[in-house]
């Protein structure tokens, strides 16, 4: 069977887990969100596509969810000794490694997607894992100050990691993503899926972004096969993240039910909600959704492969609808 999943940073990588142990002969392709990606250091970083290479290829930081395991920081603490920042974001010695090599390989003139390829060479992420383009792509938000009342328009990395996303996002911006192109491989497994699957990644500055580089939204839709997505909200929260903040920003309340009306049925056959929120699966399926209600917290990889599990069991149902 094969199996495209959209994906951002650890809502994406801890499902994609649960989904190989769930269909463990399962190709799985995996099309990364490079919405969060930010040069810092003179390094191009690619936050998301990292995590889902660290998290199935074990190098992840499993408390944290994203970085290296046993990291360590000095390279930072010398950079802050010459007072080079930002400070404000975590990169550590292993991890710049990463970096390293994916900067080398871009100014050698590799395209990003190769460069993923590289990487996980070392990685064996065990999926093909291609960035949804190879072409500059940078979520930004916009906010007003609380000290200054000034309006601005930041990184996104600068909304959630330095500003906790503590004030509201007003306005969400892939900047770029409207000249991008789908890249090499992304259209193609799209065409030749079995079935395609949202993880619980965040809906906005992750899915969203895949989603609003130009074809790929309309290949999905076009595709012909089941298209599957799992809540990340669950009791009208997040389960971490500043989801409710982005969905704000594009008038979308944080609910299970509100997310998939977002997606709307001309993109999803089928949307999987956690149990608390089992009363709005009549909603879902009014809106031409067919919905369950299933334990959707991650809480170890059985409970992953279970949400797989359930993912890929709707999807069947759908196939035979
Ligand atoms: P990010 O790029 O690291 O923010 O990761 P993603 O976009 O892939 O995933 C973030 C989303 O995952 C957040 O909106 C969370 O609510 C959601 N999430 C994280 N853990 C879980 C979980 O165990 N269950 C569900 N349903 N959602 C989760
Ligand atoms: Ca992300």
């Amino acid at each position: 069977m094969r199996i495209v999943v959209l994906a951002g940073g650890i809502g994406g990588a801890r499902f994609l887990r649960g989904l190989q142990r769930a269909s463990p002969d399962a190709d799985i392709t995996v099309i990364g969100n490079t919405g969060d990606d930010i040069h810092l250091f003179g390094l191009k970083v690619c936050p998301d596509l990292d995590t889902v290479m660290y998290t199935l290829g074990g190098g992840i930081n499993e408390e944290q969810g994203w970085g290296r395991t046993d990291e360590t920081f000095h390279l930072k603490e010398e950079l802050a000794a010459y007072g080079v920042g930002p400070e404000w974001f975590g990169l550590g010695d292993r991890d710049f490694a990463t970096h390293i090599v994916r900067t080398q390989m871009l100014s050698a003139g590799y395209p990003l997607s190769a460069v993923t390829e590289a990487l996980c060479d070392r990685w064996k992420p065990g999926v093909r894992l291609i960035p949804m383009s190879d072409d500059r792509v940078e979520t930004h938000v916009a906010v007003t100050l609380p000290d200054s009342g000034e309006r601005k328009v930041i990184h996104f990395q600068e909304y959630w990691v330095r500003l906790r996303a503590s004030v509201p996002a007003e306005a969400v911006v892939p900047v770029g993503a409207e000249q991008a192109k789908p890249a090499p491989g992304v259209l193609e497994a799209i065409a030749e899926a079995d079935v395609i699957l949202f993880p619980p990644s965040n809906p906005v500055v992750s899915i969203g972004t895949i989603l609003a580089v130009p074809g790929i939204r309309e290949a999905i839709a076009d595709a012909g096969v089941p298209v599957v997505g799992l809540s990340p909200i669950v009791g009208d929260a997040p389960v971490r993240g500043m989801a409710d903040k982005v969905l704000a920003a594009v008038g979308v309340e944080s609910t299970a039910a509100a997310v998939a009306e977002h997606y709307g049925s001309g993109l999803l056959d089928g949307w999987l909600v956690d149990t608390v929120d089992g009363s709005t699966v009549e909603r879902v399926e009014a809106a031409g959704i067919r919905c369950r209600a299933v334990p959707l917290l991650m809480s170890d990889l059985d409970a992953a492969a279970r949400m797989a599990h359930e993912a890929l069991t709707l999807a069947e149902e759908v196939r035979g609808a």
